[in-house]
């Protein structure tokens, strides 16, 4: 089984999607569809323009209450504005090659791995041919998941499959200043005068970082003991002085020296506890890397609107509701072609041809589907006293819309 990989940055390449989906796709292109049914639509009446005005009024927006009332309605006039909607759930998909720290019997599904030793490089598999379906239709999602069969374990180049890198900390020498006593080697922490002030010593402490490394201010040295077994010691500690004239400094006994490092100024390497090396990062260790393909799927909705002819403005339009009077779900829907007003026809003909032309080659349709909202309209003529003015309601949620040329005569 194939699991899903957490996203990164990495560069995917988008892929074509396989050649059956082109055709499928050309040929919806040019079909043609015969069964199209639309509904009847109810215009806007006198008393919901009442029940408008009133709402409106408590509103504040446009007229007060009194105005309302001394209002006359003139004149109605209902039409409607229609609303084509095309929406084409699409799928993409692209693919990157990775690599993940291999750990043997934990990362892998074996059954993967052994076809893919048999079968060689040469056997890769088409992205295309895992089907992933999106959680919800119509709802946009990314997914990202390994391509089953493209797994290969290869040697880590990191560590040139050792499992271990040379630790920079210490250098590999497996050996920082004491912790305990900030390698003083003083169980104080803090150098006796007695070996700062030895001519052998001299200066303390050493930032000869030639010797030592550049993070911390203790020099090192290398020191073969009397019974030939090597011991590391710092510049300026008491064991400094000790390797230097056999005997420790003067007044300074054992109880004065870190308990820790016994006088050396020398611990252990916390990077890589002494060792030196530390755990290749890159393979986890093991001394391989598994290398494989993943995909990134990208589910997408895409919408294209259309609205005929109105006084309203299209932004107020798109806010409202009206009655569907159509509407159609398929895997490439046909156009409309049947309705009695012919700018509807050639709008989503349009539409429809302009979204499969943006996909082919780029995406696969998964889905389309397209509906016909009629948005009621009323027109309404007013009078108040001598003057007269225009207004309108319109949508499902009878919302108004004063246009502004007649603004100037409502407001009181
Ligand atoms: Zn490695
Ligand atoms: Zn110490
Ligand atoms: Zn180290």
């Amino acid at each position: 089984m194939s699991r899903v990989i957490s996203k990164t940055s990495e560069s995917y390449n988008l892929l074509q999607p396989p050649q059956d989906d082109i055709d499928r796709h050309k040929k919806a292109t040019s079909g043609s569809s015969s069964k199209q049914y639309f509904d009847d639509i109810i215009p806007i009446g006198e008393s919901e323009v009442r029940e408008v005005l009133l709402r409106e009024a408590k509103r504040h927006r446009y007229w007060k209450k009194s105005t309302v009332k001394k209002m006359q309605i003139e004149g109605l006039e209902a039409s409607i504005c229609l609303k084509y909607n095309l929406e084409s759930y699409t799928e993409a998909r692209s693919t990157v090659e990775t690599t993940e720290a291999y750990v043997p019997g934990a990362t892998i599904d074996a059954a993967f791995e052994i076809s893919d030793l048999d079968l060689g490089p040469a056997h890769t598999p088409n992205p295309w041919d895992f089907e992933v379906f999106p959680a919800t239709v119509f709802v946009d999602q990314v997914r990202v998941q390994e391509i089953p069969g493209t797994s290969r374990i290869i040697k880590c180049v990191t560590c040139s499959s050792d499992g271990t890198i040379h630790c920079f900390s210490c250098r590999g020498s497996g050996s920082d200043k004491c912790r305990y006593c900030r390698g003083t080697g003083m169980k104080s922490g803090v150098v006796h005068p007695a070996v700062a002030m030895h001519p052998l010593i001299a200066t303390i402490p050493h930032a000869d970082t030639s010797r030592g490394f550049a993070s911390t201010s203790t020099a090192m040295m290398g020191h073969r003991g009397p019974n030939g077994v090597g011991g590391t010691y710092g510049l300026g500690t008491p064991m400094h002085f000790i390797s230097k004239t056999g005997v420790p400094p003067p007044g300074i006994g054992r109880h004065d020296l870190c308990f820790v490092c016994h006088g050396a100024g020398v611990g252990e390497c916390s990077q890589c506890r002494g060792s030196g090396k530390k755990p290749c990062s890159k393979c986890g260790g093991s001394g391989s890397i598994r290398s494989f393909s993943k995909m990134k799927i990208f589910f997408k909705t895409e919408a294209t609107e259309y609205y005929t002819e109105s006084p309203i403005p299209e932004k107020y339009l798109r806010d409202v509701n009206g009655k569907e009077i159509f509407c159609d779900e398929q895997p490439y829907v046909l156009p409309i072609t049947r309705y009695p007003m012919n700018e509807i026809n050639e709008a989503s003909k349009r539409i429809c041809a302009e979204h499969l032309q943006r996909c082919l080659g780029n995406c696969r349709v998964i889905k389309q589907r397209h509906s016909l909202l009629a948005i009621p309209v009323a027109q309404v003529r007013y009078s108040i006293g001598k003057e007269v003015g225009l207004f309108y309601v319109f949508g499902r949620e009878r919302e108004c819309y004063v246009p502004k040329t007649s603004s100037k005569c409502t407001i009181l």
